[in-house]
């Protein structure tokens, strides 16, 4: 496995990999990677194409009252479980050599990104669409692998590509959650047992709201205020938004 940490090096790699292996799968992280990355990860080798881990904390993700430079990393850890799952590439860039001085250039999607947690954080979607187009064009992958745990980065992503012709297949793989039914995440791995034990209410009021739809309850409203019911018995949690809107608009 090569780790590289320059564009140029980046590209000539892929095109390598992509003329020899006629393919590319891309699977963008922002490392510490856990559990759910590495289904992801294991997902994109099984379709058989040589597949690229980028890892980067974007710094344009973070609004500014959100915590850059306090996100986990775990390099070296990240590098070797790459390794081992058999992931040809890792894209570990410093910033500099993605953002340099005087970098001004952003990509903006104007809808799908606006409501839910667009509302929260006004900058984050542009963060990741800028990001992200940024590697389809370094990398120049035949695939894309995300998971559907962030959803509206999913939907957001998929009007990205077909708005501005990326040539890239986006495939989505379902959540990975623990054995208690939290979706594993670097965030949730901060959390005392007590928070996780509060947290735990997300998933399952979810649950609680497919087993209304299954059996046959459609008034939306009815659906967000059981969910909002069941998180409002948990005093730590603050419900930013309980909503059901159309996968692929938001
Ligand atoms: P991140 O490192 O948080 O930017 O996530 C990188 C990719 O891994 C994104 O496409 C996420 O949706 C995906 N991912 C993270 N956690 C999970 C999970 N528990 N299940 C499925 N996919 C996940």
């Amino acid at each position: 496995m090569q780790t590289i940490g320059s564009v140029s090096d980046m590209r000539a790699l892929a095109a390598r990999l992509r003329a020899e292996r006629g393919g590319l799968t891309l699977v963008p992280t922002m490392g510490a990677l856990h559990a759910g990355h590495e289904a992801l990860i294991g997902a994109a080798l099984a379709a058989g194409r040589p597949v690229v881990v980028s890892i980067f904390v974007n710094p344009l993700s973070f609004g500014s009252n959100e915590n850059f430079a306090g996100y986990p990393r775990s390099l070296q850890d990240d590098i070797e479980l790459c390794a081992r799952l058999g992931v040809d590439a890792v894209f570990t860039p410093p910033t500099e050599e993605i953002y340099p001085r005087g970098y001004s250039t952003y990509v903006t999607e104007e809808a799908v990104s606006k409501p839910l947690c667009g509302v929260s954080r006004p900058t984050h979607f542009r963060g990741v669409t800028s990001l992200v187009a940024k590697l389809l064009n370094i990398v120049g992958p035949t695939h894309i692998f995300l998971g559907q745990k962030d959803a509206q980065h999913v939907a957001v992503l998929r009007k990205m590509v077909a708005d501005l012709n990326f040539c890239v297949d986006l495939v989505v793989i379902p959540i990975v959650r623990d054995a208690d039914g939290l979706a594993v995440t670097v965030r949730n791995r901060e959390l005392t047992s007590t928070l996780r034990q509060e947290a735990l209410a997300i998933s399952v009021a979810l649950r609680r709201a497919k087993e209304m739809v299954d059996s046959g309850v459609r008034s939306t409203d009815r659906l967000v205020a059981e969910v909002t019911h069941i998180l409002g018995k948990h005093y730590r949690l603050r419900v930013i938004y309980a909503s059901i809107v159309d996968p692929v608009t938001m």
